[in-house]
């Protein structure tokens, strides 16, 4: 495919670690105009999650009687003293959050504690969980609220003091929930175009190139590749089911620190479910792996390669940060497919 000339030199940023992986598979930036950078963003859910968010559940798995449930990256991410939670006995990985219910119903003696990880792709999923857990009276299951939202990730991105990023590749994923209306804050308010592209190459190519061409014509708005899928106002089921079960707090996050408003936690009327409350979790703090550059690769400030400890130390087998983790993270992209 012809790009159109840019007019300047652009940096774009994908934040969706599933754009990550599929822009690394296809070689898509050795193909693209001299002039545009395309740089890796905070996409990635596990590797948003601070190493204290492990940590605790670490400590919390010496429980015996606790089962721990959650989706299989998360077990893999190592915690501030590089342990992980794959090696402990109670932990069961789960495919969909509703096969907690069943762990829950088959192990009545012992508790279940799932963690809820993501951004509002899997939101409403944990919606359902809770919603579920309601209906069947379950005495044994809590629930660990790392959810976060999108939107205050990147308004924090672009609210930093040299920012250069000129247009986004919006994740496909996530606006199927929030629909192209979540995004219009990036042209409305920051004066930046976006592109809601689906994961096929062809989809991230012409993304691309509708993101060059607003660029050029310097006319930003939020244009939808993936139609598809993605509806004006998103699924307003989902929607719905997030707003009944989860109310926004502030979160901290990996690289970008405590942001308002960009986690999810538990309403008052599901307080009974709540882990936090349950097991008097406190809040988390900024503790991550010496010289891992996750932080700033989150930020798009610096590329994989740029950190010494890439391919070296760590590496896929044997990964220090959650970048090199995550079956989305931008360091094992780079490594499997990129360098
Ligand atoms: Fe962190 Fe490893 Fe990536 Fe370096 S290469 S930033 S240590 S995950």
């Amino acid at each position: 495919m012809r790009f159109s000339k840019p007019k300047r030199p652009i940096t774009l940023m994908e934040i969706c670690g599933t754009h990550t992986m599929a822009i690394a598979k296809s070689g898509i930036k050795n193909v693209l105009p001299k002039e545009v950078k395309l740089i890796s963003g905070p996409g990635c859910p596990v590797c948003v999650t601070p190493s204290s968010a492990i940590d605790m559940v670490l400590e919390l798995s010496k429980d015996p009687h606790l089962l721990i449930c959650s989706y299989g990256d998360l077990f893999r991410i190592p915690g501030s003293q590089s342990e992980t939670l794959r090696a402990r006995p109670n932990v069961r990985l789960c495919l969909s959050p509703m096969d907690a219910i069943q762990i829950a119903q088959n192990n009545p003696d012992k508790i279940i504690l799932f963690i809820g990880v993501g951004f509002e792709t899997t939101a409403p999923g944990s919606a359902v969980l809770i919603q579920e857990a309601r209906r069947s009276q379950l005495k044994n299951f809590y629930f660990y609220s790392l959810l976060k939202r999108t939107q205050p990730a990147i308004c924090a991105l672009l609210e930093k003091e040299k920012t250069q990023i000129d247009g986004f590749l919006c994740p496909g994923h996530v606006a199927v929930i929030i629909g192209e209306k979540g995004f219009e804050f990036l042209p409305c308010r920051y004066h930046r175009p976006g592109v809601i592209s689906g994961f096929e190459p062809e989809d991230i190519l012409v993304s691309i190139e509708v993101l060059i061409q607003m660029i050029n014509q310097e006319d930003p708005k939020i244009l939808n590749t993936y139609d598809r899928l993605v509806q004006k106002e998103g699924n307003t089921i989902a929607q719905a089911q997030i707003e009944d079960v989860f109310e926004v707090e502030d979160s901290l996050w990996r690289g970008l620190g405590t942001l308002p408003d960009s986690g999810y936690r538990l309403k008052e009327k599901y307080q009974d479910f709540d882990a936090r409350q349950h097991f008097h979790l406190p809040g988390l703090e900024n503790k991550e792996p010496e010289n891992c550059q996750c932080a700033a690769i989150l930020c798009g400030e610096k590329a994989p390669s740029q950190c010494p400890l890439f391919q070296t130390v760590c590496t896929p087998q044997d990964p220090v940060g959650p970048c090199m983790v995550s079956s989305e993270g931008a360091c094992a992209a780079a490594y499997t497919y990129e360098e």
